[in-house]
């Protein structure tokens, strides 16, 4: 009896003593741990590497533009009407967008391969951050062996130099031979497009003498091989990569935007240099890459921008990857 009622206090001792414990971290939960979590911003991913075969392919995010579309750019000869009630029909905004811009590095066990070089540095807040989240995921800029160049728009060429001098000294370059000489001539360069040809001149040119130009289905390496994709440049090429029977196509600016320039590829984009090559190359592109489930990874496609096109009638869609490279 005696043992057993001194237990039962000790018990009850313990049992308020644990009680006031609890209502003392209660106290500091409320105070302190358990204050509302301050706001820290918006976060977006801007490294992704995924493997293809014995190859690893990292996606990086130089960056992002926001600004008024899609129409006039995309749906340039449409009703600025129709174009945004197909905007607002696929849920997307229909005066509002944003256009990313996504370099993809190839590491093939033997040579780093860059395709193209980003915006320059300062352009634009939002984006030229390629040069520095290449460190990010794992690179040197001096470890770069070749920078392919898809084509000479600003947002591929800007970030070859800076200062002056070459982001990447230790590589050797790579352009399509009719992309390379178009933008060299400068014969019938548009309006809108001097600017460009200025700072083709001044940033790519001067690579040339140690380049090599691509032709028709020309290699860049083991593995990887030019697929003309001319219209949205005079010579844009798109590449595709191959490592133990698992291939990609990167498709460079083919499409620039994963619904409008996908679902309605006949309507015309103000990017495009040549208009209705632009709209042939996409329609050739897209049953190439559809009847042969080739994924691909697009220069302005949503990040991380690998996926897939499916036929969708008597057009098309874009179906973005999920776990079938982690597999
Ligand atoms: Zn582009």
């Amino acid at each position: 009896m005696t043992h057993q009622a001194s237990t039962t206090r000790r018990d009850l001792l313990k049992l308020a003593g644990g009680a006031a414990t609890f209502a003392a971290l209660g106290a500091i939960g409320t105070d302190a741990a358990r204050a509302a979590a301050p706001m820290l911003g918006v976060s977006r991913p801007s490294v992704y590497r995924f493997k293809l075969g014995n190859f690893e392919v990292t996606n990086i995010l130089d960056g992002y533009v926001q600004g008024n579309g899609p129409h006039p750019i995309f749906g340039n000869n449409q009703p600025a009407e129709a174009v945004q009630a197909y905007a607002k029909s696929q849920g997307l905004p229909p005066t509002k967008m944003e256009n990313v811009y996504v370099n993809t590095l190839v590491n093939t066990g033997k040579e780093l391969v860059l395709f193209d070089a980003g915006n320059a540095k300062g352009r634009m807040a939002t984006a030229g951050k390629l040069a520095d989240l290449l460190v990010t995921a794992g690179y040197k800029p001096e470890q770069i062996d070749v920078v392919v160049i898809t084509h000479g728009h600003p947002d591929h060429i800007g970030g070859l130099m800076e200062g002056g001098k070459p982001v990447y000294p230790n590589a050797r370059y790579v352009f399509g031979e009719a992309e390379f000489d178009y933008w060299k001539k400068g014969e019938n360069i548009a309006e809108n497009r001097k600017a460009n040809r200025e700072q083709f001149m001044q940033v790519a040119v001067p690579f040339g003498e140690k380049a090599t130009f691509l032709k028709g289905e020309g290699e860049v390496v083991a593995g990887i091989r030019s697929v003309p994709a001319f219209g949205h440049s005079r010579g844009m090429m798109a590449y595709h990569i191959e490592s133990d029977g698992q291939r990609l196509l990167n498709w460079a600016d083919v499409a620039n935007h994963y619904v409008m320039a996908i679902q309605q590829p006949e309507w015309h984009v103000s990017f495009d240099d040549d208009k209705e090559m632009g709209v042939a190359t996409r329609k050739r592109i897209f049953d190439m890459v559809s009847n042969e489930r080739l994924p691909v990874v697009g220069y302005h496609m949503p990040f991380p921008s690998v996926g897939f096109v499916e036929k969708a009638g008597t057009s098309y869609r874009w179906v973005p990857a999920s776990y079938h490279f982690n597999l």
